[in-house]
């Protein structure tokens, strides 16, 4: 008697879904009125879950990817090519696309639905960068700048060459990542077999094969080109269920069908400890970073000047970044290498917006300093709301080299 049997393509057909929608939905939403991901090429500024990091803080940015390189590697080398199979977006473009092949009445719309899904891959591509509303303003208004356009337009026409004719042959032929997996596969990376014990009951009726997108005959052993789609296992269940066995394909930790504790080599330890170190550093610098920036250095513009008061004018120029979403506000100092204060010419008092750069422009006003070296003098920035401080070292140079502008 056949009883159904339990398949995995429904639970990967809903996993596709579910994450082409995420990435369509991210562009448009938001937290305390920031964007969840956005790169803002012009502001040069990322918004990331509600926060906002200027270019000088992408490091942040970078340590985040780097962690979720190695996640991905991590999970690689647990679960062998199951990003390919059941993640990747060429594979879900390939699917979609055999899908409109299969079904009669859609075959004759396949090329003006591939025309859609690329406009829409496109614009969501862009969206990461402009958000959806200003977007569609500028188009609207007929403003909308080349690249965005370009862009658009360009992964709009990529998206469509390969949804009409690249599909599976980009897995097969040219994906790196398909190439580079050969160095991840471990003793105890999940993998789909059929053992030779179970392949004793193989009736030869060849589903497994007629249904695997990369073409491989899995009864031969575990390959390289398996992408751990389950399609061989869905259909040797469907088959072997109606003589009422259980499904010869399966999987199994390595190829030698091990336990899970396969799966704890030296290589994956490492790699694990890897992605928590990354995580927990990120995490760490991300809650303790300061709340601005405060960079200031000696004017290449305007030299150092004698006053008639017989007192002496070096000239800096520098700026004042907040990180915070709330306006804050900052006391400027200087102060000489023996601690004494010195006389700022200029605004030492700002009130700076959530996220918003100031530039400065001002002079330290001093005795004239003659011979010898140029004299280090400290800056000093004092966050008003929680008294924290940073502290920027700084030259005068005597009189006598006032035109050199010496850098700091
Ligand atoms: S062998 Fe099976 S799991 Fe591997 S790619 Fe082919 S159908 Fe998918
Ligand atoms: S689907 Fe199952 S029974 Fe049919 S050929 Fe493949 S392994 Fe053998």
């Amino acid at each position: 008697m056949s009883s159904r049997p339990h398949l995995l393509g429904p639970w990967r057909r809903t996993f596709q879904i579910c994450l082409a929608a995420l990435v369509a939905l991210i562009p448009f939403l938001g937290v305390n009125g920031k964007a969840l991901l956005r790169l803002d090429i012009p502001a040069l500024t990322l918004e990331l879950i509600g926060h906002r990091f200027r270019i000088e803080e992408l490091y942040l940015a970078w340590l985040f990817v780097l962690g979720l390189i190695f996640l991905f590697l991590f999970l690689s080398l647990i679960m062998g090519r199951v990003w390919c199979g059941w993640a990747c977006p060429q594979t879900s473009l390939a699917d979609l696309s055999e899908k409109l092949l299969a079904k009669k009445g859609l075959r004759p719309f396949r090329h003006l639905i591939a025309f859609l899904v690329s406009l829409w891959a496109g614009a969501t591509f862009v969206w990461y960068f402009i958000s959806p509303g200003d977007f569609f303003d500028l188009l609207i208004a007929g403003k909308l700048g080349s690249w965005p356009l370009g862009t658009t337009l360009i992964v709009a026409a990529f998206v469509f060459l390969d949804f009409i004719f690249v599909g599976r042959l980009f897995c097969r032929e040219f994906c790196p990542y398909g190439r580079f997996q050969t160095l991840l596969v471990d003793q105890g990376t999940l993998c789909l077999q059929a053992t030779p014990e179970q392949l004793k009951r193989c009736i030869d009726c060849k589903s497994c094969l007629r249904v695997c997108p990369t073409g491989i005959d899995i009864r031969q052993g575990y390959q390289i080109e398996c992408i751990n789609c389950a399609r061989c296992l869905d259909a040797c269940r469907v088959v072997m269920a109606r003589r009422g066995e259980e499904g010869i394909i399966r999987y199994t930790f390595g190829v030698n069908d091990l336990t899970w504790k396969a799966m704890l080599t030296p290589k994956s330890i490492g790699l694990g400890l890897l992605v928590v170190v990354i995580g927990l550093t990120t995490l760490f610098l991300a809650s303790h970073r300061a709340t601005a920036s405060f960079e200031i250095g000696r004017s290449s513009l305007i030299s150092s000047r004698l006053t008639e008061g017989g007192r002496q004018l070096t000239f800096f120029r520098g700026s004042i970044a907040s990180r915070r979403q709330t306006p804050q506000q900052f006391i400027l100092s200087a102060s000489s290498q023996t601690g004494e204060p010195l006389t700022i010419k200029g605004s030492t008092n700002f009130t700076l917006l959530g996220n918003e750069k100031r530039d400065l422009s001002l002079a330290v006003d001093t005795p004239i300093i003659r011979g010898g070296k140029p004299l280090p003098i400290t800056f000093t920035l004092v966050v008003k709301e929680d008294g924290s401080q940073i502290e920027v070292k700084a030259y005068l140079a005597p009189a006598d080299l006032t035109n050199q502008n010496a850098s700091k």
